[in-house]
């Protein structure tokens, strides 16, 4: 087929409105518009469904019986699709085990690369450990000084009955005894603690290689693999083996050992044969036998066991034995102790070491378990879900003694490249790792050996940098990066691949990434649709909308209002007076024009000191309340560490509020009493399940059950509310549950979904559905959106209350039914955001928010300010984590954190007013600033 383009005719999924489209193939096509305006309905639910769907088809006829009950995307046809590949936003995976390293397949190249060049360095000695051939061992005797004298020697085993006379008879004529060089005649009676046979005695020099190679053989079949060579000159640094000096015939010689195994010269310690398992926690080889490659080990916590130590035993000290299930273990205890002499009305703090570990330890000839007996025996039984529970309840985790959270045993970290244990090089960040290969110091052949794996890994950690993420380190656990890295993460293994004519569908790749890193990404991005790919992108940022080659922008609103296509073409004619919603903005005819008046940042201070978890450089920042605060800097800045994982736990804790985890480390936190209620607004996603949407999260749900519940028809069946929820048995679906549609196990797959065929979807049973409010029934409702049931509620207060916050937040186009795992990170954020705003009318509140732009479009950040604006006029206060120049321009202070990521970041490089800011010079935020205050006040 040689047509150019992807046709699309009559798309219809969601709220695209009978679309038709062609797209030329083998371009960079950039997807823009307000939120909810359809950009995903069109790249991700009809673009890539379809090319998966395509893909499925070139599969087996076994794989194609599931594809019947694929659901199409709802088009008249789509035609010329190559095959597609998406990167969509948090699919990162929750568990410790799937790394940055994992995903980009770099350790596995990693774990090849110790298998084949790393040293082994003996862990108890320190001492290199080679395995040797004949060859090896002589090409290194061969390097000796010329005329050095060598003995080729082995050690005779140990138990042959009179072993002297047996190697006399092979031919050998000297030993060396005890220091001595005796003829083995001689020799033959004696009893020697230390006893070398001699095989050859040779000068450097004078015999060629292939004799000493022979003897050398000779050596190692005779002493079992090993063979030693004294040498009459003081060893260079960097021999083989142990520069152990032997005293023989008064002189002192240098002994060097050869080995065929692997095995220590000095302490004779075994080691395995190098393998990639070896090098990997995930395997039984690699894994650390304590944590079992997790890095942590669980143990009782007595802090958690005994919560208060003024109370006494008696009295309920311990607390898991407060249970009337478990109370019998205390009954125990009181009924021993006595007899122990443990004080049992005492407070427990009182106890001394030796009461406290019979109370652990227990006491066995009473049968008494202590805690020890009684977490195991909850061990045992933790195939009981509330067992596991409740155990769980009284641990906590701490890094691994034996690994120190390596999660690899002894062996596997013996073996170095560049002095550095796979563990050790793992930890270091991209950009140094990348080092570390650059300045290796191999021979030629071990280069060559390794060549292949090395490119590859070269490239792989390339484009980790190029997307922005050479400050993060391959051993970081994708749960723990943020939204916009991990897709990022994600990203480069699509960047890495050599395939051609493939559809590429990139959604919102820019997340969380600093103006100064996005020219980088972008030329990857372009990179990969000029190798004779077609590349789709859903995307808000600036530069990358420039580097398009043809521009795609839904609208003209949100939801119902939107699903068309407003514009089509390149960025020249998108920027022409008119054209386009994004293109206004990006010629700067519209915009946030900066706010003439600042918040002034007098309504006092939060100040954290001394902050010094992960890259933070115990740094003292001060946080003005009641204003619109931005703490800014490059990606890997160290924002989330310092707001996130410091500022918020520490309000917690002085508002003795449970915070998990627990603050990262800091001083100091003042001024707290200023505020009544701290809440972080972060991104992680609301949830998995399909039964939470809009409506349940902003409890919303509850009183339109109750109107329906109200009605005289619902009233005549006795139905009550809980009729109306798709969450209980006595209305629901049976077939589906109630989630509306059936999970088909594809096997070798991801698992698909099918409209359930009983409700449609609808999701209730015939009789539920029959019930009408104003002539729609429940499920006609969860298909409204936010703002359609706003006004279809009129005259029923408590639901347009709830409703109003998510118009608030500019989320009316959601449907009130749409599953929270549809959401993107951006709308999934500003719907907790709703659901706190009604709790937080009264108290001062300050809201923490992660880069609460993601996912919008320029007219969308008009609508999110206005939000703020609400909150800010009645007292709260915020403070938001954020790139987003159009933000910044708006914020009343902003703190940059910098100047670099990682290592190099952690420091505050300026704060002020944006204007402030902007003069910093210092700044890379700073900088970019500047141009969008000057750009924007040439616009206004
Ligand atoms: P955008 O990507 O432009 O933000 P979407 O394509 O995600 O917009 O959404 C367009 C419209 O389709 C919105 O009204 C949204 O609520 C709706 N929508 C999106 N996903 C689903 C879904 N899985 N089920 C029902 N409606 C959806
Ligand atoms: P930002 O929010 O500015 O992008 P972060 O606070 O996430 O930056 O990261 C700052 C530094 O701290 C980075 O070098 C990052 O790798 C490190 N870091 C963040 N979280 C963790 C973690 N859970 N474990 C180890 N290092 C971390
Ligand atoms: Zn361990
Ligand atoms: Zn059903």
């Amino acid at each position: 087929m040689t047509s150019g383009h992807i046709e699309v005719r009559g798309a219809r999924v969601h709220n695209l409105k009978d679309i038709d489209l062609d797209i030329p193939r083998h371009e960079l096509i950039v997807i823009c518009g307000v939120s909810g305006s359809g950009k995903t309905s069109l790249a991700l639910d009809t673009l890539y469904a379809e090319g998966q769907r395509r893909y499925i088809e070139t599969f087996s006829l076994q794989a194609r019986q599931f594809l019947e009950r694929l659901d199409k995307p709802e088009a008249d046809r789509i035609d010329g699709i190559p095959p597609a590949i998406a990167v969509k936003q948090h699919t990162a995976s929750r568990s410790n085990r799937v790394t940055i390293g994992a995903t980009t397949e770099a350790i596995d190249y990693l774990r090849l690369l110790y298998a084949k060049i790393a040293d082994l360095i003996c862990p108890t000695c320190g001492l290199r450990i080679e395995k040797h051939s004949p060859q090896s061992a002589a090409e290194q005797i061969a390097a000796l000084p010329l005329g050095t004298r060598v003995m080729i020697c082995f050690e005779p085993q140990q138990g042959a009955s009179n072993p002297l006379t047996q190697f006399q008879s092979s031919g050998f004529v000297r030993v060396i005894a005890d220091g001595q060089v005796l003829n083995i005649a001689d020799a033959a009676n004696g009893s020697f603690i230390d006893l070398h046979v001699v095989v050859d005695r040779l000068i450097i020099g004078q015999q060629d290689l292939i004799r000493l190679r022979d003897s050398i053989e000779t050596a190692f079949r005779h002493g079992e693999g090993r063979a030693i060579a004294f040498a009459d000159v003081s060893v260079a640094a960097g021999a083989p083996g142990s520069a152990v000096q032997t005293s023989i015939d008064g002189k002192n010689w240098p002994r060097l050992e050869f080995s065929t195994r692997l095995e220590c010269p000095n302490c004779h310690r075994l080691f395995a044969d190098p393998d990639p398992r070896r090098f990997s926690f995930n395997s039984p080889l690699g894994a650390c036998p304590t944590c079992e490659g997790f890095g942590t080990i669980s143990d009782i916590d007595l802090k958690k066991i005994v919560p208060d130590t003024t109370k006494t035993i008696r009295s309920g000290a311990i607390a898991p034995w407060n249970t009337p299930k478990h109370r019998h273990e205390l009954d125990e205890l009181l009924a021993l102790a006595d007899d122990y002499l443990i004080p049992v009305d005492v407070p427990f703090n009182e106890l001394t070491e030796e009461q406290l570990r019979l109370i652990r330890e227990g006491v066995p000839e009473r049968k008494f378990g202590g805690l020890t007996g009684f977490f195991r025996w909850l061990d045992r039984h933790k195939y009981k879900l509330h067992y596991r529970v409740f155990a769980n309840r009284w641990r906590s985790s701490r890094t691994c003694p034996t690994c120190h959270g390596t999660r690899l045993n002894e062996e596997a970290l013996a073996w170095k490249i560049a002095g550095l244990s796979i563990a050790a090089l793992t930890g270091l960040t991209i950009d140094r790792t990348l080092a570390v290969f650059n300045s290796l110091d191999l021979s030629v052949q071990r280069r060559s050996i390794a060549q292949n794996i090395f490119d590859q890994l070269n490239q792989r950690l390339h484009f980790l940098i190029e997307v922005g993420l050479g400050y993060l380190s391959l051993d970081r656990p994708l749960r723990t990066l943020s939204s916009g890295e991990a897709h990022r993460v994600m990203l480069t293994s699509v960047l890495g691949s050599s395939l051609v004519n493939m559809l590429y569908i990139l959604d919102e790749p820019s997340a969380g990434l600093h103006s100064k890193d996005v020219s980088r990404l972008v030329q990857s991005i372009r990179r990969l649709s000029s190798r004779r790919n077609t590349v789709i992108a859903v995307e808000h940022e600036e530069d990358l909308i420039r580097a398009a080659d043809r521009l795609i922008e839904f609208g003209p609103a949100a939801g119902d209002s939107g699903g068309q296509i407003t514009f089509q073409g390149p960025l020249d004619q998108m920027l022409k007076p008119s054209a386009s919603l994004t293109g206004e903005f990006l010629a700067g005819r519209r915009g946030i024009s900066i706010p003439e008046k600042r918040r002034p940042t007098n309504h006092g201070w939060i100040k954290l000191m001394g902050a010094r978890g992960h890259n933070l450089k115990n740094v003292t920042v001060e946080f003005p309340l009641n204003t619109l605060c931005v703490v800014s800097g490059v990606s890997g800045a160290g924002k989330s560490s310092l707001v996130q994982e410091t500022l918020y736990g520490a309000i917690c804790s002085r508002k003795s509020r449970d915070c998990e985890p627990p603050p990262l480390p800091f001083d100091e936190i003042v001024g707290c009493g200023q505020i009544d209620d701290c809440i972080l607004v972060d991104q992680t996603p609301i949830g998995r399940s399909s039964r939470v949407n809009p409506a349940t999260y902003i409890k919303a749900f509850d009183p339109i059950r109750q109107v329906f519940a109200d009605t005289v028809e619902a009233r005549t069946h006795n139905y009550t509310a809980g009729h109306f929820s798709f969450n209980v048995e006595a209305g629901r679906c049976s077939a589906c549950q109630g989630e509306g549609f059936l999970t088909i196990d594809m096997q070798f797959m991801a698992d698909v979904q099918k409209k359930c065929g009983q409700c449609g979807g609808a999701r209730y049973r015939k009789e539920v559905l029959a019930i009408k409010y104003r002539g729609k029934s429940i499920a006609d409702v969860l298909a409204m959106t936010g703002r359609e049931a706003f006004s279809f509620f009129r005259g029923q207060p408590k639901v347009q209350a709830r409703l109003k916050q998510l118009i608030d937040v500019g989320l009316d186009y959601l449907q009130l039914g749409q599953s929270a795992s549809t959401l993107s990170s951006g709308e999934a954020q500003r719907l907790k955001l709703a659901a706190h705003l009604s709790a937080a009318t009264k108290s001062r509140t300050l809201f923490l928010l992660d880069e609460p732009t993601t996912g919008l479009h320029f007219a969308d950040v008009v609508t999110l300010l206005d939000c703020f604006e609400a909150l800010l006029s009645v007292g709260h206060s915020l403070i938001i984590v954020e790139h987003n120049l159009q933000l910044m321009r708006s914020a009343d202070y902003i703190i940059d954190l910098g100047p670099e990521a990682g290592d190099d970041g952690g420091q505050v490089v300026a704060c002020g007013i944006p204007e402030e800011l902007a003069r910093s010079t210092a700044s890379h935020t700073g900088r970019y600033l500047s141009q969008s205050l000057i750009n924007a006040f040439a616009a206004s």
